[in-house]
């Protein structure tokens, strides 16, 4: 049992690879990606079935999910996600008003509340916000934070042994930690570059940390700004990738973000 443990550990840790905007190595994941998936799917469920969470109903806001799921697939479609077809990239609206947050469990389930949705001024801030969130799904930030926290032999036992309630709730907890610094740089590098390959304003989500800033008294914290590093650094190395990258200038739709939002629930 435990010598092909430990083969399967340090086949998975050798496999490892360098992405486009990777910004550090030496990644340690012991999951294999089904696990992502499978440990996201557990999150998700346990997420909608709390009373935190108000999921809008698909069929019933078929606008609104055809114009996120849009934005998702112009993400989707550069094709630079290696995990594109591995994972589900599920969206589901929360509604509440009063949380400008988003967020996105291993494995690709995103979350967005029309906190967020009403708080945001462009399509492109949107999809930039999006574009850090999947992020942190495609490069497993979650399952790699679980390795390095717990260690691969515990993990290992888990993963391939009978007590998955454990490992769950282990997943849970660390969906509720911040990711740290690194993950939070590799994020907002892969947005840029994600968008940089679509006709948005690859900054996007530099705008939206703009904004967050200035009005920080007036707004709940949410995930991709509670972390180090600090904000106005983040927002001037979105901007220097963008600028590195040839600085072409995007599309914003304001326009027609603002039509979207005739479509959010009220209030
Ligand atoms: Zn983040």
């Amino acid at each position: 049992m435990k010598k092909s443990v430990y083969l399967i550990a340090s086949l998975i840790v050798s496999t490892f690879t360098i992405s486009s905007c990777s910004s550090w190595l030496g990644k340690v994941n012991i999951f294999p990606v089904e696990q992502d998936v499978a440990l996201g799917k557990q999150v998700a469920q346990s997420f909608e079935q709390g009373s935190a969470a108000v999921v809008l109903d698909s069929t019933q806001n078929p606008t609104l999910y055809k114009y996120i799921y849009g934005v998702r697939d112009s993400i989707l479609n550069t094709n630079l996600l290696v995990h594109k077809n591995d994972f589900p990239w599920r969206i589901r609206v929360i509604h509440n008003d009063t949380i400008q947050n988003a967020f996105c469990t291993p494995g690709g389930y995103i979350y967005v509340y029309t906190g967020l949705m009403r708080y945001l001024e462009s399509e492109d801030q949107l999809a930039g916000v999006m574009g850090h969130e999947m992020a942190h799904a495609e490069k497993r930030h979650s399952t790699d934070a679980m390795t390095r926290e717990f260690g691969a032999n515990l993990l290992l036992e888990l993963i391939f042994g009978t007590n998955k309630a454990q490992l769950l709730q282990i997943a849970t907890g660390l969906a509720q930690l911040s990711f740290g610094r690194d993950a939070e740089t590799e994020a907002d590098n892969c947005s840029v570059d994600w968008l940089y390959q679509t006709s948005y304003n690859a900054a996007g989500a530099a705008g939206f940390f703009e904004k967050m800033q200035k009005e920080k008294n007036k707004v709940n914290i949410p995930e991709f700004l509670s972390t180090h590093p600090d904000p106005g650094n983040r927002v001037a190395n979105m901007k220097k990738r963008w600028s590195e990258k040839g600085g072409k200038m995007g599309q914003t739709y304001t326009d027609r973000y603002k039509k979207m939002m005739a479509f959010l629930p009220k209030s």
